[in-house]
């Protein structure tokens, strides 16, 4: 099975937000019904939730790299 690590945004209370977002997490259509984006998550295929959830992007792509790469040694080991 392939195994995918991705970054999701969330909203505070950890739903997705598949929302257009300004770059300050506030909805661009106000009429879209979303809350503002205050997080970011990365989530594995294999384990779901990886560790906590980052307020920036910017912290979440090392965090989801550093994760592909555990799966990467864990699958060379085998
Ligand atoms: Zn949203
Ligand atoms: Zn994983």
């Amino acid at each position: 099975m392939r195994i995918t690590v991705e970054i999701e945004p969330r909203h505070a209370d950890n739903t997705l937000c598949d929302h257009k977002v300004k770059p300050s997490g506030k909805p661009r259509d106000p009429a879209s019904g979303c809350p503002g984006r205050t997080q970011f998550a990365v989530v594995c295929s294999q384990h779901g939730d990886v560790d906590k959830s980052h307020h920036v992007k910017q912290t979440a792509e090392p965090a989801a790299t550093e994760h592909r790469q555990e799966h990467r040694a864990a699958l060379a080991t085998r």
